[in-house]
């Protein structure tokens, strides 16, 4: 039976495949003795993470669309069933209480028990119950482990569904040929959902419900766009999709025409166009879009999905690769911002632990903390800007002292370099990502001591609307048109063209072409976004008159929403 699920549009596209539900059956299980006093609070941790797990499952039961099929209840009583099973309290509490085990060992080796059990049973039926133990086991883990489920097998053709997907799993999908994801978290500024769209993978986030309904193999049309799911379509839908995924063909091959076109308004002024990639391997989108260079390049993409953080020579190396490519355009190479949602598995660069990730120590100021991490990483990107135009940025500044510090080091790295007879370029620019509210109220005093600045929209809004972007709850109250984030963008714009540096934006904002015709309005005049965006911002620019833009962004700063919404009708 059809039915439809929806979520938050995360990455724009269509995609008609059969779903891989991932379970999250491969957490690391750690496996050690406790000591007689702690049984007691072992034990309380157990049955609190049962209790969990049911009170969830309770809340996805109420949430289940009315024209779900009547299976999809079942299969939620079933597991509701199985949590109240005493094979799974029981058990795992005695090995607690007998044999001082810790808790998340006693629920694995009861799965472990269990599924033995249902794999010798003759029954096709019953076997088949093995997926549900899997799933509540799972389920219980989570609540004992804390964890996300991690990315436990890649599906080439198929369509990811998954609790939660972090920024390194994503990445992994870029290798293998996934269709598109869906997600029952997330918001639409995630990390996840920005490397989807940069991927070109068509993303769903926040349907909640997503892992519970659908199984493995069922026919699944992803919505980017609209944000829905169609799970079991009927054959006409199916031919709906299908011919919106050839009119959105047709449509990219127009676009495609624009490739050698510059990015000028009607009136004759010239746009900057630059790309956002992740990893040496995305210079080939750069250069299908006929990016004008590399406005951020997140280098922390290199540190993950590896026991051991890359050394100096791997990372100069993957620099080296992307600036060689640009032949001569400029790569605005972004120093690591890990922390917050970009958690490492690294040897040695342990998990962020902190109480609000987001607000703790995260990009500059964890390398500042961290030498050991910041000192190679700066010479990689000093040695790359020998082979051509780089810029050096930093991410998550939120004081001059920080500023002055990391110029410092990069000041003495430079005389390092000097006398081992390395080559780089001494006059590289030093610039700052604005994303911390204050920096962006405090840019002319930035302005002096940067030698640029990138708007970083996805931090800004997050810090400044007080709205976690990664929360599919609070989506909605992510809004880039808020007027206290537009009076940020405006005053960075014209607090860097006084000073008379470049003013780039970076965010996602930069990329969605809703906003093309405003920031051209606010002064923008560099734009970097995901590659597969700048065909259509481009020819938004082209249609733009500089005289019509600025009447929007000021009727939008005084307040005046009536221009806005008449072009909406
Ligand atoms: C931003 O915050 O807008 C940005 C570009 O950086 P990231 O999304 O990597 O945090
Ligand atoms: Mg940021």
């Amino acid at each position: 039976m059809s039915f439809e699920l929806a979520g938050i549009g995360a990455s724009p596209g269509i995609a008609i495949g059969p779903a891989l539900v991932l379970e999250p059956a491969t957490l690391d299980i750690p496996e050690y003795r406790i000591e007689a006093a702690a049984v007691e609070t072992e034990s309380a941790r157990l049955r609190a993470a049962l209790a969990t797990a049911r009170d969830e499952l309770l809340l996805v039961r109420d949430a289940i669309p009315g024209d779900a099929p009547q299976e999809t209840r079942l299969f939620i009583d079933a597991h509701l069933l199985m949590l109240d099973d005493s094979a799974l309290r029981e058990r795992p509490l005695r090995a607690i209480r007998e044999e001082g085990r810790n808790a998340a060992w006693a629920i694995h080796h009861e799965r472990e028990r269990l599924l033995e059990i249902f794999d010798r049973m003759e029954d096709a039926y019953l076997r088949a119950k093995r997926e549900d133990i899997i799933q509540v086991t799972g389920r219980v883990l989570r609540h004992l482990l804390g964890g996300k489920p991690p990315l436990a097998r890649a599906g080439e053709g198929h369509i990811i569904v998954a609790e939660d997907l972090s920024p390194a799993d994503t990445v992994l999908m870029k290798r293998d040929r996934v269709l598109a994801c869906v997600t029952d978290f997330g918001g639409s500024t995630s990390h996840t959902a920005i490397l989807a769209r940069s991927l070109g993978l068509p993303a769903v986030v926040g349907t909640h419900l997503g892992t519970r309904l659908l199984r493995n193999g069922d026919t699944v049309i992803v919505d980017g766009d609209q944000g829905i799911l169609l799970v079991d379509p009927d054959a006409a839908m199916l031919r709906e999709y299908q011919a919106l995924q050839k009119r959105r063909q047709r449509r990219r091959r127009l676009l495609e025409e624009l490739r050698d076109l510059p990015a000028t308004t009607v009136d004759g002024t010239r746009v900057l166009l630059r790309a956002n990639i992740e990893l040496p391997d995305d210079r080939d989108f750069v250069h299908r879009v006929n990016a004008e260079g590399v406005g951020l390049y997140r280098s922390e993409f290199l540190f993950m999905n590896r026991p051991e953080a890359p050394d100096e020579e791997e990372q100069f190396n993957a620099f080296a690769q992307v600036v060689s490519a640009m032949g001569g355009a400029p790569v605005t190479i972004r120093s690591l911002d890990i922390g917050a949602d970009k958690s490492l598995r690294s040897e040695g660069m342990e998990e962020n632990t902190a109480v609000n990730p987001a607000l703790g120590l995260r990009g500059l100021r964890l390398c500042l903390r961290r030498p050991e991490w910041f000192r190679p990483h700066l010479r990689a990107i000093l040695r790359a800007s020998a082979l051509g135009p780089v810029c050096l940025m930093l991410p998550m500044l939120t004081s001059m002292g920080e500023l002055r510090q990391a110029k410092a080091l990069v000041r003495a790295l430079q005389d390092e370099l000097c006398a081992a007879g390395l080559p780089f370029d001494p006059q590289m620019p030093l610039g700052i990502m604005v994303e911390v509210p204050a920096v962006a109220m405090a840019a002319a005093h930035f302005a002096r001591e940067a030698d640029f600045f990138s708007i970083g929209t996805n931090d800004l809004i997050q810090y400044a609307l007080a709205v976690d972007r990664g929360d599919d709850d609070v989506n909605d109250l992510f809004d880039p048109l808020h007027a206290g984030v537009l009076a940020m963008i405006h005053n960075t714009i014209a607090a860097g063209h006084t000073a008379g540096i470049p003013v780039a934006m970076c965010g996602e904002m930069a990329g969605n072409p809703a906003y093309t015709e405003l920031l051209l309005g606010l002064g923008l005049r560099e734009f970097s976004m995901y590659p597969g965006a700048i065909p259509e911002v481009k020819e938004i620019i082209r249609r733009t008159r500089i005289d019509h833009a600025e009447a929007l962004a000021q009727a939008l700063l005084a307040g005046d929403w009536r221009d806005l919404e008449a072009r909406r009708e």
